[in-house]
């Protein structure tokens, strides 16, 4: 059975990096009907943000991502927390040590950071590797503060990433690194090989920047007879050719890109998509065909750039779709914090669904409905339409007293009127209704056309702007 893990470390908020990998684990579990594991690795302890694994649980479970297993913590079932899992690390350390695969040593912060100082040394000089066994119950007896290294051995080492193929390196090239700290907490380094091991992780899928660490966790997992989990490393998200995404930009997470109005299902929807190639045409995916469609084959290694205006795309596309109630739900209060006047908000609301791109773009949409902003009367002049400031006038001269004749004020029976206009006049359409339009809004582009604001604005506020425009035209 497959079975893949979400493992971040509890550091402060939630990268779309981060989550890109949660929903790639989630979706190679679920589309072979294995399983999805969240473990949080926290044994860094100097590391640690509050707020951060709460951070995990919601952003998840905003997503659709949920876990499926973990240790019971009253009835229900916790995620795997690394730091809850102390002592078995220490003794898989010892195994190694007695295997000959590993080793205590007792150098100090002073020693080591003497090393770092000299030459052109920047591994660990194994100074410790060859102390008699003697001399180390010695020093454990006295309780000298120790950590436990991997004894690299020589040679080469080759593994297969399903996304960047075949990696060899050298072992020289790698360092004893240590596997228990001082402290007597696991790196992250060994940590993550125990616990994928325990719990029959079969794909490891992470950030590339941990590919260089690969190597030498296979050599942990050879020292214990273990077998190498399928590996597929990402390529990282940038910003732009050069920079990587980060939280300088304020939109790298996915509580920014919520903070600015954009839907969960959408966002997953783009983040899958950052990276993975899909084998059809298709971008719009439920999260069920995601699971459907998601193949590793369709990952890619060269870095996927996060692009702002096609998720912002997409989320229209969402907000599109969606159902009008649901959509008036959120939309009211941004309407009502713009709009005061007892204007028809479900009609307005109507006009813009299919318009914004966000949640949040609807307070530039409709700030001309509660007033009339100041304009120029430019916004008379279109080429396309062949209006002018002088046609304009004409027209909304001539269109003031058939509006303020109209015995109904709908929709419909605005639009014919104007039509009449078009034909009395014997010009095209938008000569009429391009005029309309502006003196009603003030604004070069508008949620809807001129008959369906005049239909909101009820016929006193439609005549007001439309007496307002003669006047700026005069
Ligand atoms: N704790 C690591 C991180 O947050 C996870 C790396 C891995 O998935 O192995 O980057």
């Amino acid at each position: 059975m497959i079975r893949t893990r979400f493992a971040p470390s509890p550091t402060g908020y939630m990268h779309i990096g981060n989550l890109r990998t949660a929903l790639y684990e989630y979706l190679i579990a679920k589309a072979n009907n294995g399983k999805f594991i969240l473990r949080i690795e926290d044994t860094d302890q100097a590391r640690l943000v509050d707020g951060s694994i709460d951070i995990i649980y919601k952003t998840l479970k905003m997503a659709g991502i949920k876990y499926d297993e973990g240790p019971d913590i009253g009835g229900e079932y916790g995620p795997y927390i690394q730091s809850q899992r102390k002592n078995d690390y220490l003794d898989y350390a010892k195994q190694l040590v007695e295997k000959g695969e590993a080793y205590y040593c007792f150098c100090d912060k002073d020693r080591l950071d003497r090393l770092k100082d000299g030459d052109s040394i920047s591994k660990y000089d194994r100074h410790c590797v060859s102390l008699s066994k003697e001399e180390i119950e010695e020093k454990l007896k006295n309780n000298t503060p120790f950590v436990i290294r991997q004894k690299i051995k020589d040679g080469t080492t080759t593994f297969i990433d399903e996304v960047y193929g075949e990696i060899t390196v050298e072992n020289e090239e790698m360092e004893d690194q240590i596997l228990i700290k001082s402290d007597g907490l696991p790196t992250y380094n060994f940590a993550n090989v125990i616990d994928d091991h325990l719990m029959n992780i079969t794909h490891v899928v992470r950030g590339s920047e941990y590919l260089s660490s690969t190597p030498k966790y296979n050599l942990l997992y050879d020292a214990f007879g273990w077998d190498i989990p399928t590996y597929i490393h990402l390529p990282p998200v940038m910003k732009n050719q050069t920079e990587k995404l980060s939280k300088r930009n304020g939109d790298a997470s996915f509580q920014d890109l919520i903070d600015k109005g954009y839907l969960p299902e959408a966002i997953v929807n783009y983040i899958a998509l950052l990276g993975w190639s899909p084998s059809t045409n298709q971008e719009i995916f439920t999260l069920d065909e995601l699971i459907q469609n998601f193949n590793i084959k369709g990952l890619s290694k060269s870095p996927a750039i996060f692009d702002i205006v096609k998720l912002t795309w997409l989320n229209g596309e969402y907000i599109k779709k969606m159902d009008f109630d649901k959509f008036f739900e959120m939309a009211e209060p941004v309407l009502k914090s713009v709009i005061t006047k007892h204007y028809d908000l479900k009609k307005v609301a109507q006009h813009i669904k299919t318009r914004i791109g966000t949640i949040n773009e609807i307070v530039d949409m409709v700030d001309f409905i509660e007033s009339l902003p100041e304009y120029s009367t430019d916004l008379y002049i279109h080429k396309k339409m062949k209006t002018d400031e002088a046609i304009s006038l004409e027209v909304l001269k001539n269109i003031l007293p058939i509006f303020e004749s109209l015995e109904n004020w709908d929709n419909d029976t605005i639009y014919n009127a104007m039509i009449d206009l078009v034909s009395k006049m014997e010009v095209k359409n938008g000569i009429v209704l391009w005029p309309v339009r502006t003196a009603l809004s003030g604004k070069p582009s508008s949620p809807c056309g001129a008959s369906e604001m005049a239909e909101i604005f009820g016929k006193e506020e439609t005549l007001n702007r439309i007496k307002k425009g003669i006047e700026k035209l005069s």
